[in-house]
């Protein structure tokens, strides 16, 4: 790829009962960058991220990773080129979780011994050693637990774009803040491209370059970095979501 930015150019999506959750809406996740949506429950964030991956096709508009039109990509090697990480972690409940983490590397056709190394490694990262967890099951888990591998597994093959929705929602806070803070190390080191959907302004804050606070119909109330909205709020949507949260406007 030459780059791996995401791109959305008025893209509008209908669903078929007439809802439209996302309106001429354009966005774009610079290469490297980590892009937040956020706002409130139904805005069409959710949305919004699965037409990048092709599991909701837009109604209108193009959106391209790298340069290239996702509707014109295979949508099974599109999926396995791009990391997903949701909350409630679709796991397969008959692989142990060391399997889980190699699925993709054992998809695109690694070895056996780089395969192993990769998922020890992303373990380790996650909090989650081998030697304890590699063999048990997703039911032997937390949910926290389980979420854990779910971003290991989503990271395992190096992906340079990644969608989260929700990625840490179910971990505690304490255990949140140290994955926060490894995804954090990894995305810069791998200079990844994330595009995360989070109803958390200060998880926004902490981890996105940009932000994009987008309300109920997908329609982009304001696009800036953490300092930029919360210090200029764009209109009173904008800073009445911002005080839900209990984030001050940062005093200018
Ligand atoms: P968010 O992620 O911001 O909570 P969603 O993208 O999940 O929002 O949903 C946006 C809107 O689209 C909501 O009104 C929701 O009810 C609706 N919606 C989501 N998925 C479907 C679907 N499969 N069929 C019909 N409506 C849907």
């Amino acid at each position: 790829m030459a780059t791996t930015g995401i791109v959305l150019t008025d893209v509008t999506k209908t669903y078929p009962d007439g809802t439209v959750a996302v309106g001429s809406l354009s966005l774009e996740a610079r290469q490297g960058e980590v892009l937040a949506l956020v706002g409130p429950s139904g805005c069409g964030k959710s949305t919004t991220l699965r037409m990048v991956n092709r599991l909701v096709e837009p109604t209108s508009g193009t959106i391209e990773v790298g340069g290239e039109d996702v509707m014109a990509a295979d949508a099974v090697q599109l999926r396995r080129s791009i990391g997903y990480v949701i909350q409630h972690v679709g796991l397969f409940p008959h692989r142990t979780v060391a399997q889980n983490v190699a699925t993709v590397p054992g998809l695109l056709g690694w070895d056996k011994a780089r395969t192993a190394a990769r998922v020890d490694e992303l373990l380790a990262m996650v909090g989650l050693p081998r030697e304890t967890y590699g063999a048990r099951y997703p039911h032997e888990l937390s949910g926290g637990e389980r979420q854990r591998v779910g971003v290991a597994r989503a990271l395992a093959a190096r992906p340079s774009v990644l969608l989260m929705d929700e990625p840490f929602g179910a971990v505690d806070p304490q255990g949140r803040r140290r994955l926060q803070r490894e995804f954090q190390a990894i995305q810069r080191d791998l200079g990844t491209t994330v595009m995360m959907v989070t109803h958390d302004i200060r998880e926004a804050v902490l981890l996105a370059d940009r932000i994009a606070v987008l309300s109920r119909g997908g329609v982009l109330e304001q696009l800036g970095t953490p300092d930029e909205v919360t210090g200029a709020p764009a209109n009173d949507f904008v800073e009445d979501f911002l005080a839900d949260f209990d984030v001050e406007p940062k005093a200018s």
